[in-house]
């Protein structure tokens, strides 16, 4: 018997254990594939801004409170297990092509600076001045200082050796369902057998939390999208680079010392992994749009996987229904990002019984 058993080993899962066992709660993780999930094709924005659209604004503040976490965090964990995990300091430039592209951009700046955000409109001339290696065929950029990048394959690991020496006991199995027992939910039922019991269960499995057997229906769907990752890319870009071509969405973030991550496909497919041709095609086409030196660049992997969506593109954080089940899914987009502040938002609310006041808008009672 354990005091929460959290179900996925994700950066969402392990930021949750790791924080519930520092305040003193007995932990125990549930994954066949630690890490195998969103958080291994992730690109590692750290993007408040640049990702907010219109309409998300509670979502951008909770983005916003855990990006201020993130240098704090990554230090608790560099002191936890030696190991540093860099926090790319360059910011996030926004780049446009035509007339189109303008108008669009003029309208987020618009709206960022409605919000109160810190950015800044740049001509082409500018913004090539930043990015040297960008086309010249850009036109209007917006530069965001604020939104920065981490390496996931880097965190998860180190995430994963804190929350161990803090006390988490990793099962590497698959859930197969949650156990309740007068009406409170007490533990997994593992696949080919055994089980897990808990004082509380915390439901961190990605995309696949919309339907564990035995829990209620969650509505979080996957998402799926297609990432490249390259090498050779020392030198080519300082911060990450984001465009529309043609309306559709690429970007570009380096990472280490010659690593270049180029993402990603946004499709409705269900839990389908397949690289397609023309996900590949797309991706590198438009990146070399951008940075024609993409070009020389050696391919490195391809890789498909899923966000874990939800209506309103917003995470599902906190109880349910069913006494003792929490939800910490539902992070999208920006479920790197939110490591830091799901953590200690969840461990809150599994310490005390109270809904922290920043979780709160995000309660998955908002869908009715
Ligand atoms: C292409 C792509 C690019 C992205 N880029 C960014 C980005 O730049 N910045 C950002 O902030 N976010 C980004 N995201 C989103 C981010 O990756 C996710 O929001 C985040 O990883 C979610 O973490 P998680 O721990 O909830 O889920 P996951 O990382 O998917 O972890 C879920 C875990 O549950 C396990 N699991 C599943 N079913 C079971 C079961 N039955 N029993 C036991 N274990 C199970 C899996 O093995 C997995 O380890 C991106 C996502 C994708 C797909």
């Amino acid at each position: 018997m354990t005091d929460v058993v959290v179900a996925g080993a994700g950066l969402i899962g392990l930021s949750v254990a790791w924080r519930a066992a520092q305040r003193g709660l007995s932990v125990t993780v549930v994954d066949d594939a630690p890490g195998g999930g969103a958080s291994r094709a992730a690109a590692g924005m750290l993007a408040p801004v640049s990702e907010a659209g219109y309409g998300e604004e509670a979502l951008l503040r909770l983005c916003q409170a855990s990006l201020e976490r993130y240098p704090a965090f990554l230090g608790e964990l560099a002191a936890a297990t030696g190991r540093d995990v860099v926090l790319r300091p360059a910011g996030t430039l926004v780049v446009g092509f035509d007339d189109d592209d303008a108008r669009a951009l003029a309208d987020l700046h618009g709206f960022h600076v409605e919000l109160g955000l810190e950015v800044h409109r740049l001509t082409g001339r500018e913004a090539r001045r930043r990015e040297p290696s960008l086309t010249p065929r850009v036109r209007t950029a917006v530069h965001v200082a604020g939104d920065l990048s981490v390496d996931p394959r880097e965190l998860h690991p180190v995430l994963l050796a804190a929350a161990e020496a803090a006390g988490v006991r990793l099962v590497r199995a698959r859930a197969a369902g949650l156990l309740t027992g007068d009406g409170r939910a007490c533990g997994l039922a593992l696949e080919g057998g055994g089980e897990v019991r808990a004082g509380a269960v915390v439901l961190a499995l990605g995309a696949h939390s919309g339907a564990l057997p035995g829990a209620p229906t969650v509505p979080v769907r996957p998402v799926k999208g297609q990432i490249l990752r390259l090498r050779g890319a020392a030198g080519l870009l300082d911060g990450t680079v984001r465009a529309l071509v043609r309306g559709r969405s690429v970007y570009l973030v380096p990472q280490g010392d010659d690593g270049l991550v180029v993402g990603a496909t946004v499709e409705e497919r269900g839990f389908d992994a397949t690289v397609t041709a023309g996900g590949v095609h797309d991706l590198l086409h438009d990146a070399i749009e951008v940075v024609p030196g993409v070009t020389e660049l050696e391919l490195v992997e391809t890789l498909a996987r899923w966000r874990p969506g939800t209506p309103d593109n917003a995470p599902v954080l906190g109880s349910t229904d069913v006494p003792g089940l929490v939800l910490a899914s539902g992070h999208h987009r920006n479920g790197v990002l939110l490591t830091p502040l799901t953590g200690e938002l969840v461990a809150d609310l599994l310490v005390s019984g109270e809904t922290p006041a920043l979780a709160a808008p995000f309660d998955v009672s908002r869908f009715g």
